[in-house]
């Protein structure tokens, strides 16, 4: 049984492991940090928040100041899929946004007696959408297209 987290997250509860809802790729212990198993990119601020007004001439601009702060972009390896983003100082570690309680998560889930993946009816957005399907359906067991012009 796999439950959807985020847009992009699912927690397989057969295996308790992180699976990406795009693409299937494993990012590990569903009882550990997902962020772990992804690509990261520390981004300068001032490369998303321009300054917009002229930084000869001032001080403070619009744009973070790179010495205070990063901003952590966090992808899926195999299919590029963007995760999540986080702002944090310098050197900061990747923080911890989710802990999960598994044997509570399974336990409300079969008491419930849904399908998680047809109740939680929000997902990977069309900008997701990637031919990987092959790999998709080899790890799940499900059957699931990964075309999803329309859904949401
Ligand atoms: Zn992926």
């Amino acid at each position: 049984m796999r439950v959807p987290m985020t847009e992009y997250l699912f927690i397989d509860l057969d295996t308790e492991r992180w699976i990406c809802r795009v693409c299937a790729h494993d990012f590990g212990d569903a009882r550990g940090n997902y962020k772990e198993g992804t690509l990261v990119h520390d981004r300068d601020p001032r490369e998303i928040h321009p300054p917009v007004i002229d930084p000869e001439k001032y001080e403070f601009t619009f744009s973070p100041d790179p010495a205070y702060c990063r901003i952590l972009e966090f992808y899926c390896p195999t299919c590029g899929t963007q995760i999540e983003a986080e702002y944090l100082p310098p050197g900061h570690p990747p923080t911890v946004d989710m802990l999960w309680d598994i044997d509570s998560l399974r336990e409300k889930w079969e008491a419930r007696g849904d399908d998680p993946e047809e109740v939680v009816n929000y997902g990977p957005g069309e900008n997701a959408v990637t031919d990987l399907s092959a790999r998709f359906d080899s790890v799940g067991g499900h059957s699931h297209s990964t075309h999803r012009e329309g859904e949401h």
